[in-house]
């Protein structure tokens, strides 16, 4: 984008000059609209989301069989919902904010597999395209015990197909696990930020990964572009893949049955706050979306970006969505959340979130590892950096009173999105990160 424009940009919306100057800030959607209104205009249906979740729950038998740590959910692939009542208080000590409602953690740090939010989407998406080559060979049919997904003849089949990624590590790692076990060719390409136990993980389990100097947005553009080169290739496509979409969804309608079960009541006059980091947004936006259908106006989702690279912030603010980079407004998309420093939001997740998103915030790199330690020391929760982001979105919210967010009888719930693979020593770095 040229100069002028950014210029003119700043004239229309003088807040752009807050996060331009990578402030902490929070912006109110002014598009978002009633949930009846809105999910329509969004071109994904509740069918779609049905349909995921009805395919997770054909293959639990087959992650039962081949992921033991999933046979106490019966291969159902979710995390836990913790109260943190210690981190409210040290939050409201911390701010200066009293949170009157309920604080909630969702625990995707814990998930099976892959120890991020990744292990939804990216899990599920590899799934889907199993179960699509094992059909089309007459494999499998939807009505047989997908357990047979672990047997010798479908590890054959798949050694024959290959599939490829972009990644800055978490989907990488959720694409690469899923996809070796199930037998298939994959190859992970990785920007340079990528870790390197990352990348020496998944190499142990078999997966090639292909290293790049650049950020995500070239590995990803790389990968692309060899994967459409070889029809036996499927590259998951991260800025625009509906099945990723879907498979982030399904969470929507898990976490109405945690919160059914803990006796959270959740209905116009009970309202639930959910905070998300968010990279590219496929997996803040698909939970989003699949926590509106399951509890339409009474859930207000925000998405939460490191300040230096507010994508989906500026893309929704300017409706120019995937058009624009933040580096077009002079931020360096340099942070340390691993998995949020993207510079360009995916456009079909904008366009799909415009009326159903009630806002974004930013949070600075240093908030994130003071607040990696408080909540270490307050409830004994170790998560990575990015996971860390949702955690400032009550204070923030509570401040503006946005949707009566300060009811005694709010739940505000912060998306936990990764950090039980992060290695020990990595932790301890992390956790020494901060300057208090
Ligand atoms: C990927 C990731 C996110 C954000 O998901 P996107 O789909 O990229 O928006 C947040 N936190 C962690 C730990 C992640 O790995």
């Amino acid at each position: 984008m040229e100069k002028a424009q950014v210029n003119e940009w700043k004239e229309k919306l003088p807040f752009i000059e807050k996060v331009i100057a990578g402030e902490e800030v929070l912006w109110l959607n002014p598009l978002v609209e009633s949930t009846s209104t809105g999910l329509p205009k969004t071109g994904v249906t509740a069918e779609n989301v049905k349909d995921a979740s009805d395919r997770l729950k054909r293959f639990a038998s087959y992650i039962e069989r081949v992921f033991p740590e999933t046979i106490a959910t019966k291969g159902i692939i979710e995390s836990p919902i913790t109260a943190i009542p210690n981190m409210k208080e040290a939050l409201a000590v911390q701010y200066g904010t009293e949170i009157p409602g309920n604080l909630l953690l969702k625990e995707d740090n814990a998930l099976p597999i892959s120890g991020s939010i990744k292990a939804r989407g990216g899990i599920y998406e590899v799934l889907i395209h199993a179960e699509t080559v094992a059909i089309e060979h007459g494999l499998i049919t939807t009505a047989d015990d997908y357990a047979k997904f672990a047997d010798l003849e479908f590890k054959e089949l798949f050694a024959n197909y290959k599939i490829a990624v972009g990644s800055t590590g978490n989907l990488g790692l959720s694409i690469g696990i899923m996809s070796a076990k199930l037998g298939f060719n994959v190859t992970v390409h990785m920007s340079a930020d990528a870790k390197q136990w990352k990348k020496d993980m998944l190499r142990e389990k078999g997966v090639t990964v292909v290293e790049y100097a650049d950020d995500y947005s070239k590995a990803v553009e790389e990968g692309r572009r060899q994967a459409e080169a070889d029809p036996s290739c499927h590259f998951v496509d991260d800025e625009n893949s509906l099945d990723l979409f879907l498979g982030y969804a399904v969470a929507g309608e898990r976490v109405a049955t945690q919160l059914k079960a803990r006796g959270t009541v959740v209905n116009k006059d009970n309202p639930l706050f959910v905070y998300l980091p968010c990279g590219v947004g496929g997996g803040p936006g698909g939970v989003a979306f699949g926590l509106k259908l399951a509890f339409g106006d009474a859930v207000h989702c925000f998405f939460a970006e490191p300040t230096h690279s507010p994508c989906m912030m500026l893309g929704m603010m300017t409706g120019l969505h995937d058009q624009i980079s933040v580096q077009d407004f002079g931020l360096d998309n340099k942070t340390a959340a691993d998995g949020l420093a993207v510079g360009t939001a995916s456009g079909f997740v904008g366009k799909t979130m415009e009326p159903l998103l009630s806002g974004c915030y930013t949070i600075g790199d240093e908030t994130m590892f003071k607040l990696l330690k408080l909540l270490t020391d307050t409830e004994r929760i170790k998560l990575e950096p990015s996971a860390l982001a949702g955690m400032t979105g009550p204070v923030q919210v509570i401040r503006e009173n946005v949707n009566n967010a300060t009811l005694a009888n709010a739940t505000h719930l912060v998306w936990g999105t990764g950090g039980s693979m992060v290695p020990e020593a990595e932790m301890d770095l992390y956790y020494g990160m901060s300057g208090k």
